[in-house]
């Protein structure tokens, strides 16, 4: 026996049983008038009517009709009536009893309806909420299946795209490419919503043109939603596409404009050294200078021929980190070894300023120790550049909100607020530098590029005349280890 009719069977036993029970009970327990017997027996059909629908009330309502009359209208014990009067009482009753089921019925099929349209917009909210957080096509397409099936509830959900004839599935019961030539003649053909056996076949179009096909196992909506699922799939691929062109084109306008910006910041930059060699050049050429000139002459030339050179290889490192052309090897490295090893190569800091180290032994970072390091390097000859001899630079580490935080802080210059942001542009050196500190003003915005590829940021704080702390936050790798 199938659990439908199971159920049936169960409710008409059910429902016998309770309108025998009543007529016992008020047979041969409670004495009360005909008039309570029958609106006990009307409450009992308007709630079956409610519950299980008129189907029950009705046949519930014939047998209490001749229930009633058996047992409590006189003749009591047989089916006939002396009253004329009780003819009417009766019929009144079953009247009332069909008539008020059929009203209690059509309250539940409303309800049932009400409830049924909520979920089918609860259905669509849920579903647009979901579709329109994906910016790419291909996560989108990848979570469309999934998503449907799962605020349908369906068993399976299989998206065809006309476009590239891709196959994109959900669920159980899924399907072959061997039918992609059936599914492509579908979703060219089918107008409207249409249901097959289990299956639900929701064209999805793009204005009036065909683009694919949404199947749906296992679930019955009305064609109207499957209408609106089949529209808002389309909504969120016109919106995902229009979301790439859109940040392509960005993409490639900022390319080109860094590409200018950076062409002009090199012609001007590389002007300045070329013309102070080319004046020296000049002058040595012409004979007519003593030996110290010759020697101060020739020293411009070799400051300049190196400046120039770090001014290129700096330029050229930056374009490599614009394109992501710089390859890095991440692995957990400790701060510590990496400042030693920064410290290492700009070993003149320690002759010239006292150094404070404060970094717990096993802290940790995940980075690329050649390329991170050159981070560290730039800083520490920042501190160590732009404040006075004898001066203290303070090197520190700390986990700091779920990130590493390495600080270098300097009691020199400092940076004026106004410049604070700026410093970390190419080329950009602050306008109270007195001339004479060396520097092409690209180290800053090679660590934040290089900082910014490790997943982290750079920042300072930073007073005129009282010193600078130049502070990366850093993803802390998992677990933070720190001995
Ligand atoms: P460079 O040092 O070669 O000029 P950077 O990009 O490293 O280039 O720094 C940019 C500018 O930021 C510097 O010219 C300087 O004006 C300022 N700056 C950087 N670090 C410090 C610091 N520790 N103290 C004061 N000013 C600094």
């Amino acid at each position: 026996m199938n659990s439908r009719r199971l159920i049936m069977t169960t409710r008409w036993t059910l429902a016998f049983s309770a309108l025998a029970g009543i007529v016992v009970i008020y047979r041969l327990w409670l004495h009360v008038n005909p008039t309570t017997v029958a609106l006990t027996l009307l409450l009992f059909i308007l709630i079956l009517a409610a519950e299980w629908g008129l189907r029950y009330a009705v046949v519930i309502s014939v047998a209490a009709t001749a229930l009633y009359n058996f047992f409590f209208l006189p003749p009591v014990g047989t089916f006939t009536i002396s009253d004329p009067q009780n003819w009417l009482a009766l019929f009144t009753f079953l009247s009332t009893a069909i008539i008020a089921s059929r009203l209690s019925e059509r309250a539940r099929d409303e309800a049932c309806d009400a409830r049924a349209r909520q979920r089918e917009l609860e259905i669509l909210l849920h579903l647009s909420q979901e579709l329109l957080q994906s910016e790419t096509i291909a996560t989108l397409l990848s979570s469309v299946p999934s998503t449907v099936a799962s605020v349908t509830a369906a068993k399976s959900s299989i998206l065809y795209l006309l476009e590239g004839n891709k196959l994109y599935q959900a669920g159980v019961d899924l399907v072959s490419d061997i039918e992609l030539p059936h599914l492509r003649q579908l979703a060219k053909t089918l107008p409207n919503v249409r249901q097959e056996d289990n299956e639900m076949q929701i064209p999805i179009r793009s204005g009036v043109k065909p683009r694919g096909l949404l199947l749906l196992r296992g679930v019955t909506l009305s064609p109207e939603t499957l209408g609106a699922v089949g529209s808002l799939i389309s909504i969120s691929l016109d919106r995902a596409q229009a979301f790439e062109s859109i940040a392509k084109d960005q993409a490639a306008k900022e390319t080109e404009r860094l590409r200018s910006l950076m062409i002009d910041s090199i012609t001007h930059e590389l002007r300045t050294p070329l013309t102070s060699i080319k004046g020296a050049a000049t002058t040595l050429l012409s004979g007519e200078i003593q030996k110290e000139e010759q020697h101060e002459l020739l020293t411009i030339i070799d400051e300049e021929s190196d400046r120039l050179n770090r001014l290129v290889s700096e330029a050229v490192e930056m374009a490599q980190l614009d394109a992501q052309q710089v390859q890095m090897h991440f692995s957990p490295v400790k701060i510590r070894d990496l400042i030693d090893e920064a410290l290492s190569t700009c070993s003149w800091i320690e002759d010239h300023h006292s150094l404070q180290v404060n970094i717990p032994d096993g802290l940790q970072i995940h980075a690329d120790p050649a390329v991170f390091q050159k981070v560290l390097s730039n800083l520490l000859e920042n501190a160590a550049k732009y404040s006075a001899p004898g001066t203290l630079i303070t090197i520190s580490a700390e986990i700091k909100n779920e990130c590493v935080a390495i600080s270098i802080a300097d009691q020199g210059v400092g940076i004026d607020p106004s410049e604070q942001g700026l410093i970390f542009e190419r080329f950009y050196r602050a306008r109270s530098l007195v001339s004479g500190t060396s520097g092409t003003g690209m180290g800053l915005a090679i660590s934040r590029a290089i900082t910014e590829a490790h997943g982290g940021k750079i920042t300072v704080v930073s007073q005129p005349g009282h010193g600078s702390v130049f502070t990366i936050y850093l993803p802390s790798p998992a677990p933070i280890s720190v001995k």
